[in-house]
């Protein structure tokens, strides 16, 4: 089946409160040019020097997310043009988006990986770690990046229930933190959380964006 076909099809399952970030990694720009001819403009990319060679060769009004481990030397690349990082899994990174935010005198919206997921191979914060950040003065003194939400990935099983408990968890995360942090800041409003094949779980739990590769590329 084509990719616009895909598209279509899994829009057509979302709410539209739900944003569709269409994940990119390992596909050409060629395949990539499918969907954004089809109408879609917001991707999703996990390793930082793929996306800095791809970006140069895609269309401008593409609205880029950055999905995966970030290491602090390639930060400086992708804070000049990056809409969100969902993927802040420590303070040095935050601290690194902030600087190069700084520099390039944008705001950088990021959201708070946690790990929720009984891998041992998913990366991310847990609950004290990320109220450690939010606490410290490093962190209120910063003027460059917005914690917009919440991310995560639910381990990769057949059970759905597992992975509707940890979708859930992350919305317990996301509700404690929205109440202890981030109550009257109306731009802490996003759970990133749901893939190819656990986004409608993870829309039943309150995602408000799901990151979908597999399902509208094929197998990579
Ligand atoms: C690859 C990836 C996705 C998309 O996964 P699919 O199963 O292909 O939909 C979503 N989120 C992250 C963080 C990824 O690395």
């Amino acid at each position: 089946m084509s990719v616009s076909i895909n598209l279509k099809k899994i829009q057509s399952t979302l709410p539209s409160s739900v944003k569709l970030v269409v994940v990119s990694k390992t596909h050409p720009v060629d395949t990539i040019m499918e969907v954004y001819n089809a109408g879609h403009r917001v991707f999703g990319e996990n390793k930082a020097q793929e996306l800095i060679s791809k970006q140069p060769l895609l269309p401008n009004d593409i609205e880029w997310h950055f999905i995966g481990h970030l290491q602090t030397n390639k930060v400086k690349y992708i804070v000049p043009f990056i809409n969100l990082i969902h993927s802040v899994e420590s303070f040095k990174i935050l601290k690194e988006i902030n600087k190069e935010g700084c520099k390039n005198n944008r705001i950088v919206d990021c959201l708070l990986q946690f790990y929720i997921a009984s891998e041992e191979t998913k990366y991310g914060l847990s609950l004290e770690e990320a109220e450690e950040i939010l606490n410290s003065d490093d962190y209120k003194k910063m003027s460059n990046v917005r914690v917009c939400g919440v991310m995560g990935m639910a381990t990769f099983t057949d059970n759905k229930q597992q992975v509707s408990n940890e979708f859930n968890n992350l919305k317990q995360i996301f509700n404690k933190l929205k109440t202890k942090y981030f109550n009257s800041n109306k731009a802490f409003k996003e759970i990133s959380m749901g893939m190819s094949d656990d986004y409608l779980v993870a829309i039943e739990q309150g995602s408000t964006i799901v990151r979908v590769g597999t399902a509208i590329f094929g197998s990579r």
